[in-house]
This record gives structure tokens, C-alpha cells and sequence, in this order.
């Protein structure tokens, strides 16, 4: 067997059987993931530099205790973070167990392609997220000796440095682009000291004031020291700076601050599903009035139009009870789209109940929802969700400019009187409140 260099985003598979090769092959391609095929696990264990692997994936069928052992063999050869995919033939919940415990990452049954595929292009995606851009760093320091060596050591290390001898220098580039790390030296060119840049990106908004900073310097007294803590570095070192402990820093915070970004982005994933209704993307009932209260006080303050458009689908349970609920989730998700579309940048569409929509309309004035009104029932009336004829009634309300006492449960109930009035003259039809 001839085997090849290693690739660094490649894929180690175990497997000696050539059609689950193949199976295996159009996966790793679908992930757009280089795989190396081995017959067995002592010809894995025979290669060098296993730790190079993306993910190293066992296919190969072994029976429970065999594979046990050959995991725990495998899994001692190998860096503590370097995944192992089992592929079991098996249902057997002790298998699963056994292997995880063996040192398996992860057991997916070959009957379950679909998971496969989704374990792959996760791979794939943590692959490019680490090759697509190396980490940035912004690096402050005057003593030309200093810089030019610490940057060397740096970009042997593969990161990204922006290097400035001036404090006023860093604070223009800071934002305008985007770093992962400052570190900076305290006594600087210029009349802005290392502490006054950490002030100053502390006083930012988020995210940018939560970057990791590095202070380092020469100056070793506790007080300037503490200040530069105080003020928001996340670590000080004192010169001369050992590279060893440079890196290693560097290193650590830069890990850090790669979780705290996954953390942020998990809690903005969070907070959007909490405003959301997930079946038609509008926004739902629950972020209404807290949006809706605010857009009206501001339109209050400015003395500003706002208005209110309510719409109820006609006859939906009919849809239901016809078609059923599938159908009608349909038709629900092809109106919410539509509403999606007719929305400007500054409009809000919300899915308010289950066909029940309301749009807030900031610089409306009644005059201009109605007619926006009259042209979304059109749309709806010719949009034949799921081949049905569908269509809606309204009701427009409008916030008088001036008045200073309309809540959004008076705006509201007025429009939905309308709608109302819209109901009981024959429907798909918009009504003006009042
Ligand atoms: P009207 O013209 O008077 O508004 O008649 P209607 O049938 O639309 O009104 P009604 O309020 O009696 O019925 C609304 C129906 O909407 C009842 C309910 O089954 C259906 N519905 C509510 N939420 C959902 C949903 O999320 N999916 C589906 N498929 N149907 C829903
Ligand atoms: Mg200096
Ligand atoms: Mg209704
Ligand atoms: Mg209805």
C-alpha cells in the first residue's frame, strides 16, 4: 500500500471494503473534505504524523471488544481533540456506550447517511472557518528593536499583525478594522499612552470593546502594572519578553476570545429565536409590544406618522379542515413571506396569532397604509398559496401626530375593529379605523 502525504484537511477513514469506500467518498466529497483510505487500523497506526488529520473515522466493522481495543489504541496515539468517528453496523446501545467510552468522539450507524453527511460538514466548516482567516493582531510598540523581532515571532506563528509605534495610530485603525488581539507597549510615541488606548477600547460599544489586550512594558512598577489592569488589560507582562511566553499568551487569549465569540454568537442565535416565529420568519407575538410601545413613543417624540396594519386571513379554518394542517402551515408560510417582502428597512412584521398579522408601519401616515394595505390584500388575493385561493381582511390605524396619549393597545384595538368591519362587509377588504 502506497500511502500519501498526509493533507491537513484531510480525512482518515478505516475501511477495507471498497463500495463503502465509495459511499464514504461521495460524502467526503459533498463536504468538499480529502479522504485517506486505509484497509485497517494497524495500517492507520502506521502512518506518521496522525495528529495532521481533520478527523479520523473508523468504518471498518470489528466486533465490540475488538474495536474497544483498537480504539484505545488508537485514541493513545492520538492528540486529545483529534475526533474519532465510529461507523457501526450495530443498533446495539452497548456498542455505542462501549466505544465512547473506548475513546470514540461520536458512533453514527451506516444506516444513517443523512448524520454522516451532517458530521462532515461540520468538519468542513470548522476546516475553513481555521484556514479562512489567521487570527489579527494589532500591535502597538515604538522601540523599533522590539517591534521588528516580536512581529517576526509572531509571523512565524502565522498570525496577521498591523503594527503602529503610536497609540493615535491604533485607535484610527481599531475602527475601522477588525482585530482579535491588541497587545501594546505602555510608553508610546506620541502623547496617548498604552493605558489611554485600553481606556479607550474599553469605552467603546460591543464587541469591540471586548477584544483581548496584552499589555507589556518595561516599566515594572506594581502601581503601572495594577492601572493597566485596572483600566482593562487582560494580561501584563513586564519587558524583556521571553517569546516562549509571548506565544503562549498569545496563544491563550486568542483562545479565549475564538470561545467568547461562539458564546456571543450561540446568545445573538438565542435572542433572534426568542423574537421570532419559526414558521414564518416574521417577528412574533412576544416582541410585538415591546417593539411596537417603543417605535410609538418615538414617533411621539418626533412628532412623526406611524401606523398599524392588522390583517386575519378569511376562512382559514375551512383551509384546515379541506386541505389540512400541513396545507395550511403552507399557505401560512407563503403569506409570512410575502409580508416578509412587502416590509421596508424600518417596517415591522409580526405573526400576531395563528393567521393573524400585523405590520407597524413607522413614517406612515393612514393615508399611505391604506393604499400599502390595498396592495399587500391584492397581492395575497393573487398569490394562490399551494394552488388555493386565499385571501385576507384588514384594518388600518394611524397614531394622530400630535397626540401624546395613544398606547399600543389603543392603536391596536382600533385596527383591529376594522378588520373587523372588514369581516362583516364580505371580507377580503381594507377598513380604516374610526
Ligand atoms: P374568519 O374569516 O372569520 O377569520 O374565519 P377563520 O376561519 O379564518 O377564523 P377562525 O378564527 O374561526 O379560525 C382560524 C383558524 O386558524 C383556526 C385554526 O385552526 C387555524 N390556525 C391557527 N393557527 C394555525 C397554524 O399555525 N397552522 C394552521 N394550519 N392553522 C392554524
Ligand atoms: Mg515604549
Ligand atoms: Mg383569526
Ligand atoms: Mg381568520
Amino acid at each position: 500500500m502506497t500511502l500519501k502525504k498526509h493533507q491537513t484537511d484531510s480525512v482518515l477513514i478505516v475501511e477495507p471494503a471498497k463500495l463503502f469506500q465509495e459511499v464514504i467518498q461521495q460524502q467526503l466529497d459533498i463536504a468538499r473534505l480529502h479522504g485517506l483510505f486505509v484497509d485497517s487500523l494497524d495500517d492507520a497506526l502506521m502512518l506518521e504524523r496522525l495528529d495532521d488529520f481533520k478527523l479520523v473515522c473508523i468504518a471498518e466493522q470489528l466486533d465490540t471488544e475488538l474495536s474497544a481495543l483498537a480504539l484505545n489504541r488508537l485514541r493513545s496515539e492520538l492528540n486529545d481533540s483529534m475526533p474519532i468517528l465510529l461507523i457501526t453496523a450495530s443498533s446495539e446501545s452497548d456498542v455505542v456506550k462501549q466505544a465512547l467510552l473506548a475513546g470514540a468522539t461520536e458512533v453514527i450507524n451506516r444506516s444513517r447517511l443523512q448524520e454522516m453527511q451532517i458530521y462532515l460538514a461540520d468538519v468542513a466548516k470548522k476546516t475553513s472557518r481555521s484556514r479562512s482567516r489567521s487570527a489579527r493582531i494589532l500591535y502597538v510598540e515604538d522601540s523599533e528593536a522590539v517591534s521588528g523581532m516580536t512581529q517576526a515571532v509572531l509571523k512565524s506563528e502565522g498570525y496577521d499583525v498591523v503594527c503602529f509605534n503610536c497609540a493615535e495610530d491604533a485607535v484610527a485603525i481599531f475602527i475601522e478594522q477588525t482585530f482579535d488581539l491588541v497587545i501594546t507597549d505602555i510608553l508610546l510615541e506620541g502623547p496617548m499612552t498604552g493605558i489611554g488606548l485600553i481606556r479607550h477600547i474599553r469605552s467603546l460599544p460591543p464587541p469591540d470593546n471586548q477584544i483581548p489586550i496584552l499589555a507589556v512594558s518595561g516599566l515594572a512598577r506594581a502601581s503601572q502594572k495594577i492601572e493597566a489592569l485596572r483600566q482593562g488589560a487582560t494580561e501584563f507582562i513586564e519587558k524583556p519578553v521571553l517569546n516562549e511566553e509571548l506565544m503562549v499568551r498569545v496563544r491563550n487569549l486568542l483562545k479565549a476570545k475564538n470561545l467568547q465569540d461562539k458564546v456571543t454568537e450561540q446568545e445573538q442565535m438565542l435572542r433572534t429565536m426568542a423574537v421570532t416565529d419559526p414558521l414564518t420568519g416574521l417577528f412574533n407575538r412576544h416582541y410585538l409590544a415591546d417593539i411596537a410601545t417603543r417605535r410609538i413613543k418615538e414617533a411621539q417624540r418626533k412628532n412623526t406618522p406611524l401606523s398599524l396594519i392588522v390583517l386575519d386571513i378569511d376562512l382559514f379554518k375551512k383551509i384546515n379542515d379541506i386541505y389540512g394542517h400541513l396545507i395550511g402551515d403552507a399557505v401560512l408560510k407563503r403569506i409570512g413571506k410575502l409580508l416578509l417582502t412587502s416590509c421596508r428597512d424600518e417596517d415591522f412584521g409580526v405573526r400576531f396569532g395563528g393567521e393573524e398579522f400585523i405590520l407597524v408601519l413607522p413614517n406612515c401616515r393612514l393615508s399611505d397604509a391604506l393604499k400599502r394595505a390595498e396592495e399587500i390584500r391584492l397581492k395575497i388575493e393573487q398569490l394562490k398559496p399551494e394552488g388555493l385561493t386565499v385571501t385576507g381582511s384588514f384594518g388600518v390605524a394611524a397614531l394622530d401626530v400630535g397626540a401624546h396619549s395613544s398606547s399600543f393597545s389603543e392603536l391596536f384595538n382600533a385596527a383591529d375593529q376594522a378588520v373587523y368591519e372588514s369581516k362583516q362587509n364580505g371580507r377580503n377588504r381594507v377598513s380604516k379605523a374610526g
